[in-house]
């Protein structure tokens, strides 16, 4: 259960003060499929940075699994992100200098999985996401849907109990987003993860259970 209650963020830049969350609570299940949607610079991002504790809230407790996120630091807060989330980004996500294969063991090799079934969640990730053949691959010989998808496998490997996905499918045509949409939905199911994407992608509002609507940094209802 991922539980947020008063969250508030402020940046303070060259531009001003943006009051970036503005009281923002809510609870989501266990195993929920859930996006916010809003606007750009409506708060998305900063939401999924502060649930991942990469932002921390100027007030309000952000509770995932138990965890008091909001008061994580150090040691406790690599932990946390290494064993319980996995993050997916718009792009980027995946290390350019990896195959394919060491991509999705990266996570795996963190937390110590031993290697035997390490290879085993590998070889069964590139099955799920048709993408076996490429596993010597580079990222950059792979297409934008191919590495999201890859960047997915990534991001689940290691069974995290949440996976933070902001705006996964953003660079991805429609029907390469829809893929990729249903693949997030029936991992999330099989691995009993919590899936939360920040997009504007109607496939992904659609295929929500829950849709949270953020406008300046407030949720509406
Ligand atoms: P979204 O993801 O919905 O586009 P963001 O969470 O990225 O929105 O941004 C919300 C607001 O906070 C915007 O006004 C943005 O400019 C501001 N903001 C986000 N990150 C920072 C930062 N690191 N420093 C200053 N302002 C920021
Ligand atoms: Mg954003």
């Amino acid at each position: 259960m991922i539980e947020l209650d008063g969250v508030t963020k402020i940046f303070q830049s060259g531009r001003g003060r943006v009051q970036a969350l503005s009281d923002v609570s809510f609870l989501l299940p266990e195993a929920a499929f859930a996006a916010v949607v809003g606007k750009s610079g409506s708060g998305k991002s900063t939401l999924l940075a502060c649930i991942g504790g990469l932002e921390s809230p100027d007030s309000g407790s952000i509770l995932c699994f138990g965890t008091p996120v909001h008061r994580l630091g150090g040691r406790q807060l690599s932990l946390f992100q290494r064993r319980l989330v996995g993050f997916v980004f718009q792009r980027g996500n995946l290390l350019s200098y990896l195959t394919v294969s060491e991509n999705i063991g990266f996570p795996m090799t963190l937390n110590r999985v031993d290697a035997k079934e390490c290879k085993k969640r590998i070889d069964e990730l590139l099955d799920r996401i048709g993408l076996a053949s490429a596993a010597g691959a580079m990222p950059h010989e792979l297409s934008g849907g191919e590495a999201q998808r890859v960047a997915l496998a990534r991001a689940i490997a290691h069974h995290p109990k949440m996976l933070l996905a902001d705006e996964p499918t953003a660079n991805l045509d429609s029907a390469t987003g829809r893929e990729v949409t249903a693949l997030m939905r029936e991992m999330g199911k099989d691995f009993g993860c919590t899936v939360f994407m920040a997009t504007h992608d109607t496939e992904i509002v659609d295929a929500a259970d829950t849709v949270l609507y953020l406008r300046d940094g407030r949720l509406r209802h």
